[in-house]
């Protein structure tokens, strides 16, 4: 997700597991100066600690171990997509071929022999965490937009398909919120690409500043639209945050002498619930009702919200 620890404002954190205290207090000691340390003595406590909210952000990982393995911690982690990212570096004092290739199947990507030696285990912890951090923030920046830093399309995209497989699970209404500036191509024309630019950040800035729930997003959608995607929220609910985003855009007084429906910037907006079922078809349904709201709004003069109800028995449109 796009909040987590990635940007590593702290100290990455290490999580130390081994049965034997001794071998946890030696290798946290040799860690602790570089990164946070989190520790634990079996595999169900490793696995419980990796499912945090912050998860660790690499996992020394001890092979022998009473009650469940490291092979089975490791199993355990990579298939789990919240904890599959972890880079996992097997400690052992097994050193059979067999072992070390069973742990790299495993998803594992480095091994240290015990007795261990502290100077190549801080060497290889360093080595992966530097490319576990790199690859935090090229995930972290593939799902930014870069002109408004708000989330763009393709984390929109990876949300909707998660939301909507959840609201089939769990039988629950999925929002969402279609937004288009109002003649914006005469914006940009009058006023230039800059302003235009700096406009499409303000607005960004105004949305996100409008939803309140952890679970709500906005997103860049593309040019000068955006969209909001409102998991767990009924069409009163849907319709209560357009209308927030509404007063917040009109609250930033941004001048436009040449749009015909105001002297500020507007939004047209598009308001679609539904709850989907197996038989809905995909989440790109939510997207093109959305969109036909959208442009319902549009037609009937702009800076105005549309609502399609799908969740009725029938079909219903409204405008406010
Ligand atoms: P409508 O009220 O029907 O939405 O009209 P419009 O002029 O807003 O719509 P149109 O789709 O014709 O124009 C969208 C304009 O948005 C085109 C382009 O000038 C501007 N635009 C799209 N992306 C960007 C961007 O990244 N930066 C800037 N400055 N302008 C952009
Ligand atoms: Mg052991
Ligand atoms: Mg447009
Ligand atoms: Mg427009």
């Amino acid at each position: 997700m796009l909040s987590n620890s990635s940007a590593h404002a702290e100290r990455p954190t290490v999580l130390v597991v081994d049965d034997q205290p001794t071998n946890v207090q030696a290798l946290a000691k040799l860690l602790k100066d570089e990164y946070r340390v989190q520790v634990a003595t079996s595999g169900s406590k490793a696995l419980d600690i990796a499912n945090q909210e912050q998860p660790p952000d690499l996992i020394l990982l001890d092979i022998e171990m009473p009650e469940m393995d490291g092979y089975e911690v490791c199993r355990a982690l990579k298939s789990d997509s919240r904890t599959n990212r972890i880079p996992v570096i097997f400690v052992t004092a097994r050193d059979a071929v067999e072992d070390e290739e069973l742990g790299f199947r495993l998803g594992a990507v480095d091994y240290v022999s015990k007795p261990f030696h502290p100077a190549i285990v801080r060497a290889r912890v360093r080595n992966h965490m530097r490319l576990k951090i790199k690859t935090d923030l090229l995930e972290k920046l593939a799902m930014l937009d870069g002109l408004t830093g708000i989330p763009n399309r393709r984390y929109l995209n990876e949300r909707m398909n998660h939301e909507w497989q959840r609201a089939i699970r769990e039988s629950r209404p999925l929002s969402l919120v279609m937004m288009d500036i109002d003649y914006f191509k005469p914006y940009n024309d009058q006023y230039g690409h800059g302003a235009g630019d700096d406009c499409l950040g303000k607005v960004a800035k105004a949305l996100q500043g409008a939803i309140t729930r952890p679970a709500d997003l906005v997103a860049r959608y593309g040019g000068e639209e955006f969209s909001a995607l409102l998991p767990e929220t009924d069409t009163t609910g849907a319709l209560h945050v357009a209308t927030r985003f509404q007063e917040a855009i009109a609250a930033l007084q941004l001048p436009h002498a040449y749009s015909s429906v105001s002297s500020f910037i507007t939004l047209s907006i598009g308001v679609v619930t539904l709850i989907p079922t197996v038989d809905t078809g995909a989440a790109q349904k939510l997207f093109d009702l959305a969109d036909e709201a959208l442009y319902e709004s549009k037609n009937h003069g702009r800076n105005r919200i549309t609502v399609k109800n799908i969740c009725a028995q029938d079909e219903d449109v409204a405008q406010s």
